[in-house]
């Protein structure tokens, strides 16, 4: 049985970037409903007891794929986030040293992120992974996929489904995903990094 985790602050905390509506909504609403979803198609199934990502990669599309999928995703873009005082606004080590070598700055790896995030037709996800060798990558991911689908290790997300803004920004994608940054707290990324 899967659980809907407990967020690491309080549902106004982000409230300068993201409503406490828009979070009570994505993660008590939208989030639960993918547990609960999950729990009901892993019942007596095949994937049952696997781990998240295991479920994700074995089973590859389909209802079971989107839902868990789903869950990945959320857990790990929920707990990404810090209020704006606390978070911390720049990588630092290996990973600042990586963007730096791929991108030039952090600026122009966040430009290049917010635009890949931008582009993405539809619902979906855009991501920045490590390969194998610890390159950075960032992709873009329909609906419910994650790139541990494609051997990759998932650092850092954008939600880009419109539930994850329509209430505090309606059709402005870009001027949400711009205002995240101020929230991701690059110690969770750096320690995904390891
Ligand atoms: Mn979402």
């Amino acid at each position: 049985m899967f659980t809907l985790i407990q967020l690491p602050y309080e549902s106004d905390a982000l409230e300068s970037v993201i409503s406490a509506q828009t979070l009570s909504f994505h993660h008590g609403k939208h989030l639960q409903a993918y547990v609960d979803n999950l729990n009901k198609l892993l019942s007596g199934s095949e994937f049952e007891g696997l781990p998240l990502e295991d479920i994700v990669c074995k089973a590859s599309a389909g209802p079971v794929f989107n839902n868990a999928g789903q869950i990945l995703n959320h857990d790990m873009y929920f707990t990404q986030f810090q209020p704006t005082s606390e978070a911390v606004q720049a990588p630092t080590g290996v990973l600042a040293a990586q963007i730096d070598k791929q991108w030039g700055s952090l600026d122009a790896f966040k430009a290049d992120f917010e635009a890949k995030g931008v582009g993405l037709f539809g619902s979906g996800w855009v991501w920045l992974s490590a390969d194998k060798d610890g390159s950075l990558v960032i992709t873009q991911e329909p609906g419910g996929s994650n790139p541990v689908v494609k051997g990759l290790k998932p650092l850092l997300t954008f939600d880009v489904w419109e539930h994850a803004y329509y209430l505090d920004y309606q059709n402005r994608r870009a001027a949400h995903l711009s205002a995240l940054w101020q929230i991701i707290d690059w110690r969770i990324i750096a320690s995904r990094y390891v």
